[in-house]
């Protein structure tokens, strides 16, 4: 069975900010990586992950966070939103950590590899043509 990589966005409620819910993924044979986290004991948590492995575990692991009272939100979409604004001047490309926006050197358009984004938004600042949307503007 081949292995994928998503990328997820956890809400904690307040209650479940301090559990230790996320070390408990490691049962579902999934590789993980916290990418970003703002979580303190009594207040609204967010975090988001990359989680490697099969449909099936990533299902299992999807209903386990829900089962917990964790909103779960799997990004799956480009950055760039309002592409018709686009006008490929490269400036999110300077400031993209990951190399997951580059600028094709053929047709000098603008490229976007979601695998490759570490959803840290530096690019929805960056934007002069406020071409690109953040995923959540709660997390990014
Ligand atoms: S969110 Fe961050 S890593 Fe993703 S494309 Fe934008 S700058 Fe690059
Ligand atoms: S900064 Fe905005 S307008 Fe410029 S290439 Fe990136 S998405 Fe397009």
């Amino acid at each position: 069975m081949g292995e994928k990589q998503i990328k997820v966005g956890l809400t904690f409620p307040p209650d479940k900010a301090d559990k230790p819910i996320v070390t408990h993924l490691v049962r579902f044979d999934l590789g993980f990586n916290i990418l970003k986290a703002y979580i303190s004991p009594g207040i609204l948590g967010t975090m988001i992950l990359e989680l490697k492995g099969s449909d099936e575990n990533f299902e299992k692991c999807l209903a386990y966070l829900e089962e917990e009272g964790i909103q779960v939100k799997v990004y799956t979409d480009s950055v760039i939103r309002y592409e018709e604004k686009c006008i490929h001047c490269g400036a999110c490309t300077a400031v993209c950590p990951s190399g997951a926006l580059v600028m094709n050197r053929e047709t000098w358009e603008l490229e976007f590899d979601m695998d490759a984004c570490l959803l840290c938004g530096h690019c929805v600042r960056a934007c002069p043509a406020r071409a690109i949307k953040s995923f959540d503007d709660a997390i990014l």
